[in-house]
């Protein structure tokens, strides 16, 4: 007897639990599929050495309870994976989520039966449910990517993927270790394990404009007074551009003098976090020369900070401006170079050829140069935005198959629901302004959304919700154009367009750019007119 829902949830982490909360608290059977054995998604998935927010800690916590806030005591402004994790799981025990759950239950597909309005969901290992509503909560970093590169079978040692890391931990101590990759992800672990390794290599093919995180304990004082501030925190969040704690500097850059606006940067580096992209100037985003001039500025402090003025230049980025990529956080990066066992590879000028049993073969200067390897981290990212949405088989009405739809790019109405996918809600999907988003700020205001919408249908009597095809292309093009202006546009080995993808997505623009408190305007536009855009039957 297949079980019978009136929601399926696909995930369980940030919002996955969040969803399933707010479903149960709207009087409806929800159940969650998750692939891991344990709650927390990114925060399960990710447990790389020196994993760690890039928000600050009490910016990201859950705004819904205020018993929640009250009993949860952050240790850090930044704090690392294993925290993140025990929260998550906290939560999951504190709401009695769990036994809502089904782990160890990567979803294969789920195919809209039209006779019975029902979506029917299978699970890799066999198992099956009846819902008539999916959400899903699958994240926009979740599909772990490889590099296309010949050979990783062959490699004799250890060959891991940062969103893999075993639970167990890797001995790294004394190891020859590889990095392949210089994002966000790449710096968080170049930094943590470079003082214990025996040998490091970094595979760098694009260097990345990084900024300091400034993490520190958050003593029990300024504990208490974050409880206290708690609502504060979240709604300034909610007016920010990009839901962080970080407000755009009013003043008109342009119009201060060199100095005031270098004193300014000084003051934002010293900050920390990402201070200096979203608590500057907002001309950074769409003016050329003060792009370039913030540019400039951490050059400096890069090449003030690394020793071998070869290597700085090598970290210094030439292909894109500070703030047209999501800038990685670090604490002491740039001096993990400094050290004599730590060497950095420019793939721009020798490539890799190819993974053999004993490490890493480059092209260099014409001849093979051997790099031997006891582990091989892969740091090189994910699908974005539509990874894990693709690689589920979803077969809306009439036998439309996503991956169909979205050959030549994601079509979605406000990044939520898609024309020919009845009932079926996105959390985290392309064309919302997630990318930016201090992630729970976001969740909480989709799922909101998304569960309003549920509970009007259920109140008109309506069966179905499905976006309207003219409000889809509308929506879709108003993305596009949303890029329009800003530097990030220009910038195309970035994964806002989906440039470590493999489908019709890359190339396209992926996000939503026109902020979170726009974004936050729309929905509640769209649910005070009645929802239009989308059609209830
Ligand atoms: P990413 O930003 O997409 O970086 C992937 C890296 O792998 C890049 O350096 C890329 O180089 C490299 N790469 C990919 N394919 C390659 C190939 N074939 N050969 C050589 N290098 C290759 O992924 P990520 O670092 O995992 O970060 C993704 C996002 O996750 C971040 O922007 C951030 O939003 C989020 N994140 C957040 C945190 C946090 O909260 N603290 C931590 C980590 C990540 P190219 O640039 O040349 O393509």
């Amino acid at each position: 007897m297949i079980k019978q829902f009136d929601a399926v949830v696909i995930g369980a982490g940030v919002s996955g639990l969040y969803a399933l909360y707010k479903l149960r608290e709207a009087g409806l059977s929800a159940r969650a599929f998750e692939a891991g054995d344990g709650v927390g998604g990114t925060w399960y998935w990710n447990r790389y050495p020196g994993a760690r927010f890039d928000s600050e800690s009490y910016s990201y916590q859950y705004s819904f309870s205020r018993e929640l806030i009250e009993e949860w005591d952050w240790s850090e402004e930044f704090v690392g994976q294993p925290e993140i994790e025990r929260y998550l799981n906290h939560v999951a025990d504190k709401f009695d989520l769990r036994r809502d759950v089904e782990f160890s239950a990567r979803v294969q597909s789920v195919t809209w039966d039209d006779a019975a309005q029902l979506w029917n969901l299978r699970t890799e290992d066999g198992r099956a449910a009846r819902a008539r509503f999916v959400l899903a909560a699958t994240g926009f970093m979740s599909a772990h990517q490889y590099p296309d590169i010949a050979g990783r079978d062959d490699f004799a040692g250890i060959g891991v993927h940062t969103a893999r890391w075993p639970r167990e931990g890797i001995e790294l101590s004394g190891k020859r270790v590889a990095v392949i990759g210089s994002g966000a992800t790449a710096v968080q672990i170049i930094q943590t394990i470079a003082p214990e390794v025996g040998h490091l290599a970094v595979f760098q093919r694009t260097a990345n404009w990084c900024t300091p995180l400034r993490n520190h304990a958050i003593a029990p004082a300024a504990q208490r007074d974050l409880k206290r501030r708690a609502q504060d925190v979240f709604d300034l969040c909610n007016e920010t551009y990009a839901g962080f704690i970080h407000k755009f500097d009013p003043r008109k850059g342009s119009e201060l003098s060199r100095e005031a606006r270098w004193a300014h940067y000084e003051q934002l580096h010293q900050r920390g976090g990402f201070a200096l992209w979203l608590a500057n100037f907002a001309e950074v985003f769409t003016d050329r020369e003060m792009a370039a001039e913030v540019s400039e500025f951490l050059a400096a402090k890069i090449r003030a900070r690394v020793r071998d003025p070869r290597i700085a230049e090598k970290l210094v980025p030439t292909d894109h401006l500070f703030g047209t990529k999501r800038p990685p956080g670090e604490k002491d990066y740039y001096e993990a170079f400094n050290l004599d066992h730590v060497e950095l590879v420019d793939l721009r000028e020798t490539p890799i050829e190819r993974i053999v049993p004993a490490g890493i073969e480059t092209r260099d200067d014409g001849a093979t140069r051997l790099h031997e390897f006891d582990v091989i981290v892969y740091a090189t990212g994910f699908r974005a935005m539509t990874g894990e949405l693709m690689r589920i088989d979803i077969v809306g009405r009439d036998g439309l198959n996503l991956n169909d739809k979205w050959a030549d790019g994601p079509l979605t109405n406000l990044g939520v629901q898609f024309a020919g996918f009845p009932n079926f809600f996105a959390i985290l999907g392309p064309h919302n302004p997630a990318a930016f988003c201090n992630i729970t700020r976001c969740v909480e205001s989709n799922v909101d959304w998304i569960v309003g919408c549920i509970e009007h249908l259920r109140a008109g009597g309506h069966s179905t919700v499905e976006a309207n095809a003219a409000a889809e292309q509308a929506w879709t093009q108003r993305c596009y154009d949303s890029a329009s202006g800003f530097l990030f546009a220009d910038v195309r080995n970035s994964w806002f367009f989906g440039y470590h993808n493999d489908g019709g997505e890359q190339g396209r623009f992926l996000v939503f750019t026109e902020g979170v408190p726009a974004y936050r305007r729309i929905f509640a536009e769209a649910a005070a007119s009645g929802y239009a855009g989308f059609e209830f039957n």
